[in-house]
């Protein structure tokens, strides 16, 4: 394959890259594709990730192509629900015969005369190879896949039992009649809390600070009847507009009424863990709801993990580790067999690549947003990166559509290279995200760049991304074509 050229070069083969080569097959049937992926097998983070019980904790309609219909009954679904889905819309679309496993990118250089990027790959065997391609797009997902976040704990190499972090969750492990502790408070801890609860002797969530959690229904009545009724496609589309009307107004409401929205998630969590239960102490969070991802849980299996007594949470600091388990920092002790922590993510962004343009090196801090899916001065590039508030999709649909209309246009126009400029140099930059999840905060100074207006600034909701992207100029006289 060295040297090989395509017109499109996709770098990975997750949920947002298979999306993007499905859409760029039926938008831009004429345009060659071509996917490199690092690992093995398809699929990206549902396949990685093994630990029992992992599973969406967006509704599958949303968190499903728009193009291809979530059909099953539970809109929550499991991992492996989820990868079936994914294998079958690569097999059906023909996109797995674009894929070539194997293939870790590691650098991408521009050069704007002959107008293309060359792209060099690493084998498993080390040896390295070249494609050439007229437009990058780069679906890396935005995490480290060799190793998840794991704080410093003190004494943790005094500790004789077994500690493990979720990313590297392998078939061995055994939690049954154990006592498991479980560290965090994000989404996969309240994944794991209740299911490691069904077989465990005792399993504790041991949290430093609580994260607001809502229950959800697994099965959507209203898609439930519409599947029945209206056949998958309509019910789908449907289903989907409704969740995003609800997930962008649950968001908005949060934002500008943060102490009802507040009130209303501790009186639901109340309702579920009854009124003898410390909702103050270990439900309700330091900041605002929406500041940090909200945590939903399906059919409140968190909170009837808590009411059987099987499981627990305990909101305290580690001191240390001892042999036997944890000792906090109120003194408190927790004996452990097993520890999981389920601490984080490393943030990765644009797959760890090293990218030049013209010779110019760059890096992701120094790349300034253009509607959330290219970067300015960055020719014929862009990247994938879905919502933080809504499913990842919503925004992966959205960012490869207005790809293939971009190259559409350029097609039409006899362009070769497309790229954003800022014209104002006096535009104040800000942080990416304005998460304060600690997973961003902690990578804040890698992340790339927002401007303060239009359209460099992010929108972090589909309806205002929907016309922009969709609708909205592609020659905007902010993209630069030649
Ligand atoms: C446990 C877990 C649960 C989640 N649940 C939800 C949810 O319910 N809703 C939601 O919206 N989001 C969720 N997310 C976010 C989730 O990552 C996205 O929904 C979505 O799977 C991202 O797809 P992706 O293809 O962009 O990235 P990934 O799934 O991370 O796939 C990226 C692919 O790129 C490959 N790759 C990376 N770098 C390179 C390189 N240099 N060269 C070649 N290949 C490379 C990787 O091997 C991988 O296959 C969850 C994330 C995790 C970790």
């Amino acid at each position: 394959m060295a040297g090989d050229f395509v017109d499109v070069l996709i770098v990975g083969a997750g949920l947002s890259g298979i999306g993007a080569a499905a859409h760029l097959q039926r938008l831009c049937p004429e345009r060659s594709v071509a996917i490199l992926e690092a690992r093995e097998t398809l699929g990206g983070t549902w396949d990685l990730f093994r630990y029992p019980g992992v599973r969406s904790d967006s509704d599958m309609h949303t968190l499903g192509y728009s193009f291809r219909p979530w059909t099953e009954a539970r809109s929550i679904a499991d991992g492996r629900s989820i990868l079936e889905y994914l294998q079958a819309t690569a097999r059906e679309t023909g996109v797995d015969r674009l894929i070539h496993y194997r293939h870790r990118v590691r650098s991408a250089s521009w050069s704007s005369d002959a107008a293309r990027w060359t792209v060099e790959a690493e084998r498993e065997s080390g040896e390295r190879v070249v494609f050439e391609c007229a437009f990058l797009l780069v679906c890396s997902g935005y995490y480290d896949y060799a190793e998840g976040y794991t704080p410093g704990f003190p004494g943790l190499e005094r500790y004789c039992g077994r500690v493990v972090h979720p990313q590297h969750w392998t078939d061995d492990i055994d939690h049954a009649g154990k006592r498991v502790v479980v560290i965090g408070s994000g989404a996969t801890a309240v994944t794991l809390v209740p299911e490691l609860a069904r077989t465990a002797a005792q399993v504790t969530m041991l949290q430093r600070s609580p994260s607001y959690v809502l229950s959800l229904p697994t099965v959507d009545p209203i898609a439930r009847w519409l599947q029945r009724f209206a056949g998958h496609r309509a019910a789908h589309a449907v289903t989907r507009w409704k969740n995003v009307l609800i997930s962008v107004g649950l968001f908005k409401l949060c934002r500008r009424r943060p102490d009802f929205a507040k009130a209303t998630l501790l009186k639901l969590v109340r309702q579920q863990l009854g009124p003898a239960y410390d909702v103050e102490t270990h439900f309700t969070p330091s900041y605002n709801p929406w500041e940090q991802r909200l945590c939903f849980v399906p059919d409140g299996d968190l909170f009837k993990a808590i009411r059987s007594g099987r499981a627990s949470v305990v909101t305290d600091t580690i001191e240390s580790f001892t042999e036997t388990g944890l000792r906090l920092a109120s003194g408190a002790v927790l004996p452990a067999d097993l520890v999981v922590t389920a601490t984080g993510l490393k943030l990765k962004l644009v797959g760890g690549l090293e990218m030049s343009v013209d010779g110019r090196k760059l890096a992701p801090a120094e790349l300034v947003n253009y509607k959330g899916v290219l970067f300015a001065g960055v020719p014929n590039f862009a990247s994938v990166f879905g919502y933080t508030n809504a499913s990842w999709t919503l925004k992966a649909d959205l960012a490869a559509t207005f790809v293939c209309r971009l190259l559409n246009h350029m097609k039409q126009t006899g362009a070769r290279q497309c790229v954003p400029r800022v014209d104002d140099a006096d535009m104040a930059l800000q942080p990416w995200v304005d998460f304060s999840s600690g997973y961003f905060q902690r990578a804040i100074d890698q992340l790339p760049k927002q401007g303060t207006k239009k359209p460099w600034k992010l929108n972090h909701n589909y309806l205002a991304d929907l016309v922009t992207l969709r609708f909205g100029a592609v020659d905007d006289g902010v993209m630069r074509f030649s």
